[in-house]
């Protein structure tokens, strides 16, 4: 997969920059517009800034405000939300050697995800995993601190990378990726390609922006039926199993976010 560097835009002002000029612009940004005056003179809380991404698909990123009485069971819920979702596996933060399990096992001598954040140490990465068999695996790190109104959302996206660019054999867009072929070159195509992929369309997902994209059947919460219909109109023989793009959850705000 031929990849450049992901930019993203600032949630807060609309600015684009890189992964690590996005945790400099933040700083600045956040002292600038996140301290609002909180409504009836209550007290501004206290967040973290947190930057996440994948620990071995770094063009995947997010930048984070949590608030710090947030759990790590808060933050899980925002990861699979957003990146990880797909068959309710198993998830565990990894920081300076203790494991904190969605599913604790004493025998292990694992934790619940009931940490505080602000128990956990700034500056250091710490680690994410989602499913024990094809595993997402993050890092995050507490890149620094800042007061804003207190906002019923534990967790707040302040930046996340676009899509990275990645190609298709034939020099077009890949949309599409072959759960059979993924870590291959020729398994991520164009739709034009993929209706004549030689494993069959069965085994397409459709590309999403996240690093679980062709892992397990991940296909996010975004609406792929364009590339759906895509596939059909270049002779793609498909049943009609296409993810339904009516379940009722928030998909509309998230592919609004994704725009931003
Ligand atoms: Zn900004
Ligand atoms: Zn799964
Ligand atoms: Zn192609
Ligand atoms: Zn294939």
């Amino acid at each position: 997969m031929a990849r450049k560097q992901t930019a993203g835009a600032c949630t807060l002002c609309g600015a684009k920059f890189g992964k690590s000029g996005m945790t400099r612009h933040l700083e600045k940004c956040l002292a600038q517009h996140a301290v609002g005056k909180p409504a009836g003179g209550a007290r501004p809380a206290r967040f973290f800034h947190i930057v996440v991404d994948g620990r071995y698909a770094a063009d995947y990123w997010l930048h984070l405000g949590v608030r710090s009485n947030a759990k790590l069971e808060d933050l899980d819920g925002f990861l699979r939300h957003i990146w990880l979702e797909c068959c309710g596996h198993m998830s565990a933060f990894t920081i300076e050697g203790a494991t904190y399990s969605s599913y604790p096992d004493d025998e292990f001598g694992d934790e619940g995800m009931d940490l505080k954040l602000a128990n956990v140490p700034p500056g250091v990465p710490f680690f994410h995993e989602y499913d024990f068999g094809t595993t997402t695996h993050l890092r995050l790190r507490i890149v620094g601190e800042y007061d804003a109104p207190a906002s019923k959302e534990h967790v707040t996206l302040l930046a996340r990378n676009n899509p990275p660019e990645i190609s298709c054999t034939c020099g077009k867009q890949a949309v599409w990726t072959c759960c059979e072929c993924a870590y291959e070159r020729s398994g991520w195509m164009c739709s034009e390609c993929a209706a004549k992929h030689e494993c069959g369309t069965d085994m397409l997902m459709p590309i999403v922006n996240s690093p679980r994209t062709g892992q397990c059947g991940y296909t996010g919460n975004e609406d792929h039926s364009k590339i759906y219909e895509e596939l059909r109109s270049f002779g793609g023989d498909l049943d009609d199993d296409a993810p339904e793009d009516d379940d009722d959850l928030e998909d509309d705000a998230d592919g609004e976010e994704d725009g931003v």
